[in-house]
This record gives structure tokens, C-alpha cells and sequence, in this order.
């Protein structure tokens, strides 16, 4: 193999690494929009558990003709246990707020995010 050849070789493989490179990228896109309608549908799943819940809780109530305190504790358990994964979606790297709710997290803390945290579950 002489010189040129070596050179024209080279010169193929960068152009190959660039197109890779280009592909790398659009891939990562494709993955922040799936991890993002992921974590939506996560949310949308526990308000549908959440809905489901209630109405089960709600129809044993009339049923066995439990007292409305103990409805009432069910119901904060329900809303403590919303709580609690939004607070683990936001661990995971996600926004939570209503400004960019389901979004992936890419500048570390949000301020929005942290002071719905900061309200707790009874708010
Ligand atoms: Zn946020």
C-alpha cells in the first residue's frame, strides 16, 4: 500500500466516523423523546391508579358503610403515594413542574420543580 493510498484511506474513514457521529446524535434525540413520553406515561398510569383507587375505595365504603374519617385516610394515602412518585420521577432525572412537566432534566436542579417538592403531599 503506498502513500496516497494510505492518505485516500484515511481520508474515507474520517468521512465514515462523521456520518457515525451524525447518526450517534440523532439516535440521542430519538432516546430524549422516548425517555420523556416514558415518564409521562408513567404519570398518566398512576393518575389512572390513583382514579381506580378511589372509585374502589369509594364503592367498598358504601358497601361496608365505613366511617367518612377512614375514606378520608384512604384518599390521603392515595395522594401521598402520587406524591411520592413524582418525587422519584424527579430523582430519576425528570421535570415535574408545570412548566416542563415530563421533560428530561438537562441543567441539573429546577427551581419550579423544587418548590412543588418542598409543598409536600397534602398541598
Ligand atoms: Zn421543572
Amino acid at each position: 500500500m503506498d502513500k496516497r493510498e494510505i492518505f485516500v484511506k484515511m481520508a474515507s474513514i474520517e468521512e465514515r466516523i462523521g456520518d457515525l457521529y451524525k447518526e450517534i446524535g440523532e439516535l440521542k434525540d430519538v432516546i430524549v423523546v422516548l425517555m420523556e413520553e416514558n415518564a409521562q406515561l408513567l404519570v398518566e398510569n398512576q393518575h389512572l391508579r390513583n382514579r381506580l383507587d378511589r372509585k374502589k375505595t369509594g364503592s367498598q365504603t358504601k358497601q361496608k358503610g365505613t366511617s367518612p374519617v377512614a375514606k378520608e385516610k384512604a384518599k390521603k394515602a392515595v395522594v401521598g403515594e402520587g406524591y411520592d412518585n413524582l418525587a422519584r420521577l424527579y430523582a430519576e432525572g425528570f421535570h415535574i413542574c408545570n412548566v416542563h412537566f415530563g421533560s428530561l432534566r438537562k441543567e441539573g436542579d429546577c427551581l419550579f420543580c423544587l418548590s412543588f417538592l418542598s409543598g409536600g403531599p397534602q398541598k
